[in-house]
This record gives C-alpha cells, structure tokens and sequence, in this order.
C-alpha cells in the first residue's frame, strides 16, 4: 500500500538535495552498467557489516514500494539473532528476513523496537510469524496504533487507519531496559533513554562494540522533533558518548554508521536550535516570528544537512517546548 501521506509528516523530507543526487547517481551507474532484469529495482536497504556478526542495515530511499524508511540491523550471536526496528513496510522487513537467513539458520529470537514510530515499527509481524518475540519500552505498546494515527492528518484514510490498526504490538514490555541473550555470554543491553518520544531504547552490543540508537541519533541528518523533549534528549545524548565513547553509532536516519564525534555534532544541532529559539523569545518574539527569525540561523548552520525540511516544524515544536505549550504522548497510568 501507499504510505506517502503518512510519510508527509513522520519523515517528510525523504531526500534532500545532496542524497537525491547520490541516489540518481547511483540510478545511472546501475542503468548502464547492467540491463537485465535484476538490475531493475534497488534494494530497500544496503547492509554494513560492523563486526562480530552486528549488522546495520541502511535505509535506500530509492527504493519504492518495498519502503525501508528507517534505518535497522541485526545481530547474529552464537545462539539466536536479535533483529533491531522493522522498517516501514511487511515488504522490506521480509527482505531483511531473507537477507538474515542468507547468513545463518540461528533463530531470529528478538525483535526490538527502539520506538513507537511507523518507520521503525511496520515490519513487526514478519518477524512474529517467523517466532521472534517483539521487545520494547512500556510506553511503545499503548502508542504504536494510536499515536501513529496523527501522521496521517485529517485526511486519513480507512486503509492507513486499518494498516496501523493491525500493527503487531510489543511482546514484551519493560521500563528501563533488560538483557536479551543470544547465546550463553552474549547479551544485548536494552536501556531505555528518553528525548526522541518518551519511549525510546538503545541496543548495546559489546562484542562489536555497536550502539544501536533508533531515532535517538541522526547522522548529519536534521531530525523530526514532533514528541521530542529535547532537554531530556541532549542528556541522553551526553550519556551515550560518556558511557559508550569508542562504539559505533547506528543511526535512526542517515546514511553512515557514526562515531561519538557525529553524536556530538547531533546534540550540538540539538543545542543550538534551543538556544536560538530561546533567544528569540527572550526578544519578545511571536511564535510565527521565532520560525522568521531562527530559520535563516539554521539555514547558515546546518543547511547541508539531510533532511532540511524538517527544520521549520522543529522551530515550531522547540519553540511549543520551550513555552511549555507542547502536547507530548500521554504516558499510560501504571
Ligand atoms: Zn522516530
């Protein structure tokens, strides 16, 4: 099915300029390279290998329908495979199924969602139906078929609203983390960390020395802010490069795994869009003159980066934020 519209909102920009050039680029190495049938549709994601059997698997925004949207990844341990996000579509989770069992017959024995989100949720059932059981944060479990709704707008139809009505919930939930082992030494850490929607888990694994970050982290890539807490956000953010300061980062979106000098560079996007916002405001500014006014000052700053677009809504959203006016996903009573 077409999920344009939910993609409107949840990750408008899908490709910046300087991506849609390395996309079309690479359209037309591979339209003259190759005129067999294979070479006709570009796979939903390309995988990295990271080491010690931890794989990132990397969003190709060219390739549609079977829409990745996210970035994922797995881990193969001497046991069991643990499966982190799902994609924004059943077509490219499969996908990332077969591309798993090229590697091993282990069982795919986890599935964790960093996050409630469609672009990281989607693909769930896929890995369910193999036997996975699906892990994440409590609050994911409640939001993934409500607050998924509101990306859609006004507009949505039956068929979006059936689509995330069906999503697979969470197995298991948890509220600050737990072990999941995938053999008998092996165990990948789930630590909740609030900032991206008040849900969020990272996945460490220490063998291969890999934080698998959800959409805790963008490479080089401005983020969607729409549940942010964005003070809490930059805490994590310092927590993740204290605790873990020689891993790889996977990112939730962007193209390369990064280093902590790239976790850095995303807190410090973080900062920056606070503390101009909160200038702004300090000089009597109106909201609709907070985005006149700090749009330009991002523009200047971090006008190369992925996914531009979304720097008008995260104006807005930091500025509801830090006028204590945001609406953020209720959490359920315990
Ligand atoms: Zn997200």
């Amino acid at each position: 099915m077409s999920t344009s519209l939910g993609l409107g909102s949840i990750r408008t920009p899908r490709v910046t300029s300087v991506k849609n050039s390395i996309v079309l680029a690479g359209y037309a190495m591979c339209a003259s390279l190759c005129l067999s049938a294979a070479c006709q549709s570009p796979t939903p994601f390309s995988l990295r290998d990271l080491g010690s059997g931890a794989w990132a698997a990397i969003d190709n925004s060219a390739a549609k329908p079977d829409l990745a949207g996210s970035n994922a990844g797995f881990v193969i341990g001497p046991e069991a495979v643990l499966v982190v996000d799902t994609f924004e579509s059943s077509a490219a989770a499969q996908k990332m199924l077969e591309a798993i069992r090229e590697k091993t017959n282990l069982p795919v024995r986890y599935v964790v969602n960093t996050h409630y989100h469609l672009d990281h949720v989607a693909g769930n059932e896929v890995f369910a139906k193999s036997g996975a059981t699906v892990m994440a944060q409590d609050n994911v479990r409640p939001w993934m078929r409500t607050e998924n709704l509101k990306f859609f707008g006004e507009k949505i139809t039956p068929k979006q609203r059936e689509w995330v009505d069906n999503f697979y919930l969470p197995d298991v939930t948890y509220a600050q983390g737990a072990t999941a082992y995938i053999g008998i030494n092996r165990g990948e850490v789930l630590r909740f960390m609030p900032g991206h929607t008040g849900g969020d888990t990272i996945i460490y694994d220490a063998q291969a020395n890999v934080v698998f970050c959800g959409d805790l982290f963008w490479n080089h890539t401005l983020s969607n802010l729409i549940d942010a807490s964005t003070k809490e956000w930059v805490e994590t953010l310092n927590v993740l490069v204290h605790d873990y300061p020689s891993a790889k980062f996977v990112p939730g979106h962007g193209e390369k795994v990064g280093d902590a000098s790239d976790v850095r560079a995303f807190r410090d996007y973080l900062v920056f869009l606070r503390q101009a916002v909160s200038r702004a405001q300090a000089d009597g500014a109106s909201s609709a003159n907070v985005l006149k006014v700090v749009l330009p000052q991002v523009s200047e700053s971090y006008g190369k980066w992925a996914f531009f677009d979304f720097a008008g809504p995260g104006i807005q959203q930091t500025d509801e934020e830090l006028r204590h006016l945001k609406k953020l996903p209720q959490q359920p009573l315990k």
